[in-house]
């Protein structure tokens, strides 16, 4: 059993087992979440117990499998999982901070048709020390503090609901990371029952839907998982959680050329969103060539906003950071398979 795989409680519960005094739970918790590398890292503890704790438990991080880096600061990182799996984070700078963008699962079931991370389908989830791992690591590898953090790498979170509950609580928690709910962003493709439970269970945490259509026809075209949960239950979700919460909801749309860039598609959106505390970032499309997808130029994206705008739908059209390195999510962790199982 790997010692960062329990909770808090259950840490409790295994030192008091071993006649341990309860803050020593407290401790091991702060050197996990500083990205302590093993047992011998917690130079706090006594030795006897560092021993004994090795008797009972083992201790596994992810490996850092390949980093490529951008000109602008931008970090893409792939982790390797103790069982050979492998996902994605990327780290961004900003004007206001540190953002790290990490995977929830690894593959994705969703099958979004735009998308390289759900190419193979979902091999597994992660648990909620795999993601607490991907933040420490990150902010070890760069040598800088990350006061964002977003989920919107490989994987479909509310997919995961449990390990990503129990990760939020975890990173939040004051004795480790100490990260606020509010510079923490969930992002999913729309299921629905879990929006209104994140709600319930994370009110502060920002919620961003992968919208990319602003009718069910077209949608459904684009993502599967709108024939189970539809645009109309979707929509209404939203509006009730963010009346319910009082925060804003983010839009992603990501601009397909001929597919959803088109004028009418605006109008569409503007009427679906009137009236919704919210607001929509337009991504244009990060080219996968499986997919034979191509992306709207930068001057459509910028009258579409525009178009948005005027019809009193705040918009942005999102900075694209990393565009000299795999920056669509997926891309990175495909290549690594492909090379693997095809060498040359
Ligand atoms: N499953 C979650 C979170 C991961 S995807 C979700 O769907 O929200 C993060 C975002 O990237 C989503 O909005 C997704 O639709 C978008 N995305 C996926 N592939 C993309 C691509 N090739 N170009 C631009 N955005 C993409």
């Amino acid at each position: 059993m790997n010692l960062k795989e329990l909770s808090r409680s259950e840490m409790k519960e295994l030192l008091s087992r071993l006649g341990e005094p309860s803050f020593r739970e407290r401790q091991i918790f702060a050197w996990i979440s500083r990205g302590a590398d093993g047992f011998g890292d917690m130079t706090d503890l006594p030795k006897s117990l560092r021993e004994r704790l090795s008797e009972s438990c083992g201790w596994e991080n992810l490996s850092i499998e390949a980093v490529q880096k951008s000109s602008d600061g931008t970090v893409k990182l792939l982790y390797g999982l103790p069982d050979g799996n492998s996902v994605e984070a990327v780290f961004m700078k900003y004007e206001y901070g540190n953002s790290l963008c990490i995977s929830t699962q690894a593959g994705c079931a969703m099958g979004c048709s735009f998308c390289a991370s759900t190419i193979g389908g979902k091999v597994r989830d992660l648990k909620a020390w795999e993601m607490l791992d991907e933040f420490v690591r990150a902010e070890k590898y760069t040598g800088e503090p990350i006061n964002h953090l977003v989920l919107m790498g490989i994987g479909e979170p509310f997919d995961n609901y449990a390990e990503v509950s129990e990760f939020l609580r975890r990173i939040h928690d004051k004795d480790g990371k100490n990260l606020s709910f509010r510079s923490i962003t969930v992002s999913t493709c729309g299921l629905v029952p879990k929006i209104y439970s994140f709600a319930e269970d994370f009110p502060q945490v920002n919620l961003a839907i992968s919208l990319h259509a602003a009718t069910q026809e077209k949608r459904e075209r684009l993502m599967p998982v709108a024939k189970a949960y539809r645009l109309d239950e979707l929509i209404k979700a939203c509006r009730e959680v963010s009346e319910k919460t009082g925060r804003r909801i983010s839009f992603e749309y990501t601009l397909i050329a001929g597919k959803n860039d088109g004028d009418e598609d605006a109008r569409e959106i503007i009427s679906l969103l009137r009236g919704m505390l919210c607001h929509v970032n337009l991504i244009p499309l990060n080219p996968v060539r499986e997919t034979g997808l191509s992306a709207s130029t930068r001057k459509r994206a910028e009258e579409f906003r525009d178009k948005l705008e005027k019809g009193g739908i705040p918009a942005t059209v999102r900075r694209t950071l990393g565009s000299d390195i795999d920056a669509a999510c997926g891309q990175l962790r495909k290549k690594a398979s492909a090379s693997s199982y095809h060498p040359g």
